[in-house]
């Protein structure tokens, strides 16, 4: 597989990350990066993320043989609506969003009789560092990709752009977009929600000099993703606020029982849901659950 040219419609970790192990892998002959903020695209072109920036989206989806969308997903349907007119018709558009019943409706409205070569791709795998300064080639090793094919999509598209991710050492699975946004509600929408709402209410408060002052290794590992791009995490909750809800509520309940426990100094109770909560995360850190 080889793609002359590549467009990078985001230069940010992401975006710049895939670039940069498509490189390593010669998978392309020329990366093309477009973006919102030229001292990004410096920082990109300057370390060699990329080969060349181009003034916009539409100008950088030119000629090009493969597009990756990787900007926040509330940029997406002015992005697809730019670059639809530009796309040459064998073509193939990806994206790297973290939500994706939204992306995919964006795609619907901006992507028109270019819509079937769309696949849409998130790849587990992040950090709480953003722009084309943290990207590296090693980010998607060992690490899970969901696509949501289209049923527009022809076949031979999805496979392509799942071995694409795979010669970059992740591990591709599929899912329905609405399958999908229902899991990342829970296990990645919902604790990043947490995280920053821990960090905000302890920086309001009063001694919040203090408490940060002794604050250690728990409050680091429990808010790490706090220190994440705020206006991505917008995006995110915005998209998918209907299942983040459903887990807000679920979480609350969860939060109800333990008050009671609490109440009643319930020690065997609270020791058992401690213990519950050791093994699965040890059976989870163990691969146990694929
Ligand atoms: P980032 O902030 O590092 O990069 C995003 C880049 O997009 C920035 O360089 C920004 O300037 C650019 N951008 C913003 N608006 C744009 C526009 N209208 N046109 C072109 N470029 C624009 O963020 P990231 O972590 O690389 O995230 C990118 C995408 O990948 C998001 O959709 C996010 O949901 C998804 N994602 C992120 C992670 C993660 O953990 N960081 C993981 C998986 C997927």
């Amino acid at each position: 597989m080889l793609f002359e040219r590549v467009a990078v419609i985001g230069v940010g970790l992401i975006g710049g990350s895939f670039s940069l192990a498509i490189k390593e892998q010669k998978l392309c002959r020329h990366v093309v990066g477009a973006g919102r903020s030229a001292a990004n695209l410096k920082i990109a072109l300057g370390r060699g993320v990329i080969d060349a920036v181009a003034p916009d989206a539409a100008a950088a989806v030119r000629k090009a043989d493969l597009v990756l969308v990787a900007a926040p997903v509330a940029q997406f349907e002015k992005i697809f609506l730019a670059i639809g007119p530009h796309l040459a018709p064998d073509c193939l558009v990806m994206d790297a969003g973290s939500t994706k019943r939204d992306v995919v409706a964006a795609a619907r409205r901006g992507l028109g009789n270019r819509l079937a070569r769309f696949v849409p791709a998130h790849p587990i795998a992040g950090a709480e560092h953003s722009g084309a300064a943290a990207a590296n080639p090693g980010l998607f090793r060992d690490r899970r990709v969901v696509l949501t094919p289209l049923k527009q999509n022809r076949k031979r598209d999805v496979d392509a752009i799942a071995a694409l991710w795979s010669s970059i050492g992740a591990r591709v699975s599929r899912m329905t977009p609405a399958a999908h946004d229902k899991v990342f509600a829970a296990v990645s929408h919902l604790p990043h929600l947490l995280a920053y709402a821990l960090v905000d209410d302890v920086s309001r408060r009063r001694n919040a000099a203090q408490l940060f002052g002794y604050a250690a290794g728990g409050f680091r590992d429990f808010t790490r993703i706090a220190s994440s791009h705020p206006e991505m995490w917008r995006d995110i909750c915005v998209a998918n606020s209907d299942q983040l809800l459903k887990e807000v509520v679920r979480f609350s309940l969860a939060l109800e029982r333990l008050k009671k426990l609490l109440k009643k100094k319930d020690a065997a109770a609270l020791e058992r849901l401690f213990a519950n909560a050791r093994a699965a995360r040890e059976r989870w850190l163990n691969g146990k659950y694929g």
